[in-house]
C-alpha cells in the first residue's frame, strides 16, 4: 500500500502509474489524481487562452513542424498508432458490453495541437 499525497488515501501500488525516477518506483499521487491534475490542466490552459494566443500557438506549432518535419512525422505517427489501438479497444469493449461508451479524450496531453 502506498499514501497518495493529493487524496490522502492508501491505495495498492498498483494504483499508481510507475515514476523511475522516484524512490519507490511510483509518482506519488495516485492514477485518479494524476489524471484528474492533468485534465484540468489542460482545460485551464486551453479556457485561460484568447483567441489571439491559439492564433499564435496555432503559428508557433506550425513553424516548429516545419523546422522539424522529422520528428513532427515521427511523433504524429506514434500519436497515430496510439490512437488506434485505443479505438480499436475502446470498440472491442463497447461490443462485449453491446453499448456505445463515451468517448475518450482525444487530445489529451496535446498541448501543442491546437483545437
Ligand atoms: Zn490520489
Amino acid at each position: 500500500m502506498k499514501l497518495c499525497y493529493a487524496c490522502q488515501k492508501n491505495k495498492s501500488e498498483s494504483d499508481f502509474y510507475k515514476d523511475e525516477y522516484s524512490d519507490d518506483g511510483y509518482t506519488s499521487s495516485c492514477r485518479d489524481c494524476q489524471k484528474a491534475k492533468s485534465k484540468a490542466y489542460y482545460k485551464a490552459v486551453r479556457d485561460a487562452l484568447t483567441d489571439k494566443q491559439k492564433e499564435a500557438r496555432k503559428k508557433a506549432y506550425n513553424l516548429w513542424k516545419e523546422n522539424h518535419p522529422e520528428r513532427y512525422r515521427e511523433l504524429t505517427t506514434k500519436n497515430n498508432e496510439k490512437r488506434r489501438l485505443a479505438n480499436k479497444a475502446r470498440l472491442k469493449a463497447s461490443e462485449l458490453l453491446g453499448e456505445g461508451l463515451p468517448k475518450g479524450e482525444s487530445d489529451e496531453g496535446g498541448i501543442l495541437q491546437g483545437d
